[in-house]
């Protein structure tokens, strides 16, 4: 089989606008993909998807991630709305909705951090739903939506006050809906990632994905936090860092150890998660080989870019060095989709002292 993500694409894509540059949403390098069948993959075919193996898809979000983190992480939140969607029962909104999802005629993004990972420590839900005659309504804040101003749907959820939860599909312009303007990041700036506010929006019930249900998060989730998705885009960060490396190293044989000290762990990890994609496992042996590639990934990642800024010194000090880039980039992964497992294990290194 050929890679998904083929050369000619790279190619369409390096030369659309880079949205890390203009600081705007990637709306050219998306038409690239979209253009290319990457909004079809991994959706059911019978609503126009691409059923390709969960090695390929992996693979294929190594590579777009190698060439453009923003775009990749875009996919990722658009891809994590279309899949809850598509594991859905509701079978009348995976009819409704799938087709044009795949086809690109509509967009999508996530807002269930809060029902995650965020605020967790809060005494209240960050967003509330309570019944209606018609379905629910939803009140409070997302507090971290992707692109949501570019988005036609936005896949949400909140709390009942019984301790169930929902997520809906909401239209963005439905009546109480409110995009922040969005949050001035680290990186990924054109990711256009903020806050959404709900303030009494109703869902009818034929727009519930899932739920009212127990911890809503664990239905029919087929990649959540810290999903080896993540750790695949952390990975294709890692190349991108490990490629400029290599163009350092040309010039200078001083590098080349260090080069292919990298790049081989590179590779291991690539292999090793698409071995692991495709051995059959329990939920909990899934979910801690998970964390396990995760922890790996967000490592190379920072220390393929730690070592960036280090080799190319002060002009990579330079904001618009593609080192000082990487860096930034890097530290995304920490906050990201991270298991507080991978988050623990990243404290306990950081706590000691390194003995040279
Ligand atoms: C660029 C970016 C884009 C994202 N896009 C999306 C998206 O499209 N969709 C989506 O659903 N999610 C998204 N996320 C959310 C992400 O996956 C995580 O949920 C999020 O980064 C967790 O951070 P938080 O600040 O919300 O965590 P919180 O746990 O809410 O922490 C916030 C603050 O609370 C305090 N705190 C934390 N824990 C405790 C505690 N135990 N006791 C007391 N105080 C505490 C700390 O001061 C901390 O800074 C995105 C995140 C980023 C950074």
């Amino acid at each position: 089989m050929p890679p998904l993500v083929s050369t000619e694409l790279v190619e369409r894509i390096r030369v659309a606008d880079d949205p890390e540059q203009s600081g705007l949403w990637p709306l050219s390098r998306l038409q690239c993909l979209r253009d290319a069948g990457v909004f079809r993959w991994g959706l059911p075919a019978e609503t126009g998807g691409s059923e390709e193996t969960a090695a390929d898809l992996l693979c294929g979000y190594i590579d777009l991630a190698r060439v453009c983190l923003t775009t990749a992480f875009v996919m990722t939140q658009r891809d994590a709305a279309c899949h809850r969607i598509a594991a859905s029962k509701n079978r009348e909104l995976r009819r409704t909705l799938l087709p044009d999802l795949c086809a690109g005629r509509l967009f999508a993004t996530v807002g269930i951090s809060h029902l995650s990972t965020s605020r967790q420590h809060w005494s209240k839900p960050s967003v509330v739903a309570i019944r209606t005659p018609h379905g629910f309504e939803l009140s409070g804040e997302a507090p971290w939506v992707t692109g949501a101003t570019h988005a036609n749907l936005l896949v949400t959820g909140g709390t009942l006050e019984n301790g169930d939860q929902i997520i809906a599909v909401v239209p963005r312009d439905r009546a109480g809906v409110q995009i922040a303007t969005p949050l001035e990041l680290l990186a990924l700036n054109a990711s256009c990632t903020g806050t959404v506010i709900l303030d009494h929006v109703a869902i009818s019930a034929d727009e519930i994905v899932a739920g009212p249900i127990p911890q809503v998060m664990k239905v029919g989730a087929t990649g959540g936090t810290g999903s080896l998705t993540t750790s695949a885009v952390a990975l294709g960060a890692a190349s991108h860092t490990i490629d400029g490396l290599q163009s350092e190293a040309k010039r200078r044989p001083d590098l080349r150890s260090l080069v292919d000290s990298l790049t081989r762990e590179r590779d291991d990890l690539r292999a090793d998660l698409v071995v692991a994609v495709t051995d059959p496992k329990s939920d909990d042996e899934r979910r801690i080989q998970a964390e396990q590639f995760r922890f790996r990934a967000n490592s190379i990642a920072m220390r393929a870019a730690h070592a960036y800024v280090c080799c190319a010194k002060g002009a990579g000090f330079v904001t618009g060095h593609p080192a000082e880039r990487a860096l930034r980039e890097s530290l995304f992964f920490q906050v990201w989709s991270c298991p507080p497992v991978v988050t623990s294990q990243t404290l306990s290194k950081l706590s000691v002292a390194e003995v040279y």
